[in-house]
């Protein structure tokens, strides 16, 4: 079979592809100018747009500079690339880019040095598929290797080590092109090169924007989702997964366990010591709270020095040596008082009656004395617990 494709259509549609790109990112680039990779990457194909454009002139133009100048820009599209992709990945330090600076040198000087010293097609292609490779490889095995990787980031991953592998072969398969000549045409090793550029552009472009787009969205979920000071959930999303898992466990009849603590003290704090070091004991509080945590349990704040925990499949009894566990490992940096409930869950508008049989509960703890836990089955099983608001009423 004779498999063999056309440079001229290959680099039309590889211009075609860029120029598309460029024009459908600059156009979200407008409204969304905050996010440098997209900025890199649009720069990235802005300038492999212009290499492939001059690779298409060479006939017309000198083709010793045409063949300089391309591969210059493919270098630097190929790392501006790179550069974009590891940015989303949180990698692109000082370090890594004036590494990646270094490469793009090297590979530039080294292929002009090969073309004055001795122009192969040959050695030009094991320069530029070699140095192309190795700027493609950090941010490849990057995606591969994330710990957590979604099957998107690891799609990508793979897509760009194939890319590489496929840069490296055409490398090796141009380096022993006498020996290899019968078992791979040259024609096969520049298809398969056709091909893996023609699939950079395509996957790549596509899964470029939509790696782009997952990163924003964990960002806005961690935005909407998450408390900022102490990285736990909000009271908002702390509900909806409490409502959840309540939902779940009506149907098992299996018990769950509700604590609802507050900082014993804490205006004194901030009082005395100031708002900044308050802070510092909140966050101190959650991560000493969160270290105490099986995977299953929930953690949010109420707000303020509020904070509540949902324990699914817990015991009274394990609730409350849990309660007393969290309140003997955050005396470090504060004291707390504790309302705990264990029941079994009917229906997630259960919720609202938990947390007001807690707060009486925690209530009672801090009129006892504070620094301790305190049962909420009394007023769980009362049918219309009064509110704390009631009792204070009624104390003075
Ligand atoms: P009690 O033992 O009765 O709970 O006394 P308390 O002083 O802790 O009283 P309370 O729980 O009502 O006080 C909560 C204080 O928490 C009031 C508010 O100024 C402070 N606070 C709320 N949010 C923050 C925050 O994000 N950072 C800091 N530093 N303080 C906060
Ligand atoms: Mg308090």
């Amino acid at each position: 079979m004779i498999f063999h494709l056309d440079p001229q259509t290959v680099y039309i549609s590889l211009i075609c592809g860029h120029v598309f790109t460029v024009v459908l990112l600059s156009a979200y680039h407008r409204s969304e100018s905050r996010d440098r990779s997209i900025s890199i990457f649009f720069t990235a194909k802005l300038v492999q747009s212009a290499a492939w454009l001059l690779m298409l002139l060479k006939g017309s133009l000198g083709e010793w500079a045409v063949i300089s100048a391309s591969n210059t820009l493919i270098f630097l599209g190929t790392a501006l690339e790179a550069a974009a992709l590891l940015r989303l990945q949180g990698t692109l330090t000082l370090r890594v880019k004036k590494i990646g600076a270094v490469l793009v040198l090297a590979a530039v000087l080294t292929f002009d040095t090969v073309m004055l010293l001795r122009n192969t097609e040959e050695l030009r292609i094991v320069v530029a598929s070699v140095f192309a490779a190795l700027l493609i490889a950090p941010p490849a095995l990057g995606l591969l290797m994330l710990k957590n990787a979604t099957m998107l980031r690891r799609m990508m991953g793979a897509l760009y080590t194939f890319v590489a592998a496929i840069l490296l072969i055409r490398a090796l398969a141009a380096l022993f092109a006498g020996e290899t000549a019968a078992l791979l045409s040259a024609g096969v090793t520049d298809t398969l090169f056709s091909i893996s550029a023609y699939m950079t552009m395509m996957l790549g472009n596509t899964g470029f924007v939509l790696l782009a787009k997952q990163k924003s969205d964990e960002e806005l979920f961690k935005l909407a989702s998450l408390d900022d000071l102490t990285q736990i959930w909000n009271r908002r999303a702390f509900l909806v997964r409490a409502g959840a898992v309540l939902d779940r466990f009506a149907k098992t009849g299996r018990p769950v366990s509700f604590l609802l603590f507050d900082i014993d003290g804490f205006k004194g704090i901030n009082d005395t010591y100031g708002h900044d070091i308050g802070d510092r004991v909140l966050r101190e509080m959650s991560d000493t709270v969160s270290g105490q945590l099986g995977p299953e349990d929930l953690f949010g704040r109420y707000g303020g020095d509020e904070f509540a925990v949902l324990l699914p499949d817990s015991s009274r009894a394990e609730s409350t040596r849990l309660a007393e566990r969290i309140r003997a490992a955050a005396r470090g940096s504060c004291t707390l008082s504790i309302g705990a409930l264990t029941f079994i869950p009917e229906h997630r508008s259960d919720l609202e009656r938990i947390y007001k049989c807690c707060d009486l509960a925690l209530y009672e703890a801090k009129r006892a004395g504070r620094n301790r836990v305190q049962r909420a089955e009394a007023h769980f099983d009362s049918p219309d617990p009064a509110s704390v608001s009631d009792l204070e009423r009624v104390r003075g």
